[in-house]
């Protein structure tokens, strides 16, 4: 049997292994997760709701265990992973309850028949899903997907493999399991997409990859549910609570060492402010601790390996020769672990280079740049291919939802940041993405409506 092997981004060591699929296993999972489509699953609400409910219970029982191998897996800290945890455990929690609220609508129709419009289960569905949040950006799509009676099959990111297989051991048993996994890296990942069996491909990942998705589902006309990078912005206006700002700026720029889709990785800030945000930032970053993801003293563990650690050091180097590294900017010397260890960098001036404000960098750093009028922070914002999430920080009513309104990104918060629900749809604009997750669109993604006419 083939092995994937799983390596800890904090230390190099190897921690485990699955098996590695090939072609025929992603057949025969699909194959399977059909069979299970074919039965009870897709017509029983309240079967599908117990059965999510129990999923539920069984990971609550498992919770530090899971949480331990997500660190271990991703190198982030562990209270970080026990949110992970406890964000899938409301995702399962809550689409338990809306599978049961499935409904379509009636029309009485002026040539005197009915029309049903119902809402069916599209088919099996396949979930491709990133090394960052494994666990959560799963079940963030597949528990709603779950409630709306598709089945499916998931291929996690090649980093984290170990993390999903502890979670399926915690599965309900069903006569016809209704998740089945692969396991492998894009090989495997395109040949689930290519699989007829598949209706639905739902993708967490880069936009580059999702392009390829995109690409490979329109060819045989399957649905793709896309959810991309980001270049995360928060747009800080003088009349704002700077000090929050900055403090949501630190939490949610160096979560998981900055390797987060909606990291708030840009801060755009009107001038008559910029001196003390850059400062204050400034100050507190170099605060914050990098080491051993398990040492609860820790901030920051590594970022994922060391290769990515070299392409986010890339960026750093841009920002170096222009004299704008403020904070950081390089390895942190105080870590003698095999690990990519990057020192929190802050980047600041009055503009920047353009590679650094509009490339998702997916690392611990976070620029600054100076906007002397909400039009031109509005038009500088929306200058780019990414539009995931953004934030606005004014005590400014008028001006909050007037900018809210023009900035073309799938979440905008006002005076927080980082900050999703089960209950609200999230997604992309532009290259970030397609399609919603969360809230009743985000399980709508996953059926098909059909008009049953009656001549009555
Ligand atoms: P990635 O695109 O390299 O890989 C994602 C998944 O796609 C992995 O499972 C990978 O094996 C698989 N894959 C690779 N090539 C494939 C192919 N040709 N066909 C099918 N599957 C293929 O992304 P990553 O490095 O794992 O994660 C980081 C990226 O994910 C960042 O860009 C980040 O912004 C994005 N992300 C987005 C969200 C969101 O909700 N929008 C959330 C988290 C991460």
């Amino acid at each position: 049997m083939n092995k994937l092997i799983s390596y800890s981004p904090a230390t190099g060591e190897e921690i485990g292994a699955v098996r590695q699929d090939g072609p025929a296993a992603v057949n025969e999972a699909c194959r399977q997760a059909q069979t299970a489509f074919n039965g009870e699953w897709r017509t029983n609400s309240k079967y599908r709701a117990a059965f999510l409910d129990l999923w539920a219970d069984n990971i609550e029982a498992r919770a530090e265990d899971i949480a331990a191998l997500l660190t271990l897996e991703t190198g982030k800290i562990r209270s970080e992973s026990r949110t992970e945890v406890r964000l899938t455990l409301e995702a399962l929690r809550f689409n338990a309850q809306l599978s049961r609220l499935v409904a379509g609508t009636t029309h009485e129709l002026p040539d005197g028949s009915v029309g049903h419009v119902i809402r069916q289960p599209a088919g099996v569905s396949a979930f491709i899903v990133p090394w960052n949040w494994p666990i959560f950006l799963l079940f963030r799509d597949m528990a709603p997907a779950l409630a709306s009676g598709v089945t499916a099959v998931v291929k996690p990111a090649p980093q984290t493999p170990l993390s999903l297989e502890l979670v399926l051991s915690t599965m309900p048993e069903l006569p016809e399991p209704v998740v089945h996994a692969v396991y492998g890296g894009a090989d495997v990942g395109s040949a689930l997409v290519d699989n007829p069996l598949v209706k639905i491909v739902c993708f967490t990942g880069s936009t580059e990859v999702g392009r390829a998705v995109a690409a490979a589902t329109s060819r045989r006309f399957a649905k793709p549910v896309l959810e991309l990078g980001d270049k995360g912005v928060s747009i800080i206006f003088r009349d704002g609570d700077i000090d929050r700002a900055v403090t949501a700026c630190i939490e949610n720029g160096f979560l998981t060492s900055g390797q987060m889709c909606m990291a708030n990785s840009r801060l755009l800030v009107e001038r008559a402010v910029f001196d003390r945000v850059v400062d204050d930032l400034s100050a507190r970053v170099a605060r914050l601790r990098v080491g051993h993801p398990e040492d609860a003293a820790t901030d920051l563990g590594p970022v994922i390996s060391k290769q990515h650690g070299a392409r986010v050091q890339s960026f750093i180097d841009i920002a170096r020769a222009a004299g704008q590294v403020v904070v950081g900017g390089g390895t942190a010397p105080e870590v003698s672990l095999d690990g990519a260890y990057l020192s929190p960098t802050v980047i600041a001036g009055e503009t920047l280079d353009r590679r650094i404000t509009s490339e998702e960098i997916f690392g611990p750093v976070v620029s600054v740049e100076v906007f002397d009028t909400a039009e031109e922070a509005v038009r500088r914002a929306n200058d780019s291919r990414y539009g995931l999430s953004a934030a606005i920080w004014t005590e400014h009513a008028a001006r909050a939802w007037k900018t809210s309104r023009e900035l073309d990104f799938g979440t905008v918060w006002v005076n927080r940041y980082n900050r999703t629900f089960a209950e609200v749809p999230s997604g992309g604009m532009k290259e970030s993405g397609a399609g919603r997750s969360r809230g009743f669109e985000g399980l709508y993604e996953f059926t098909e409506l059909k008009h049953v006419n009656w001549e009555v």
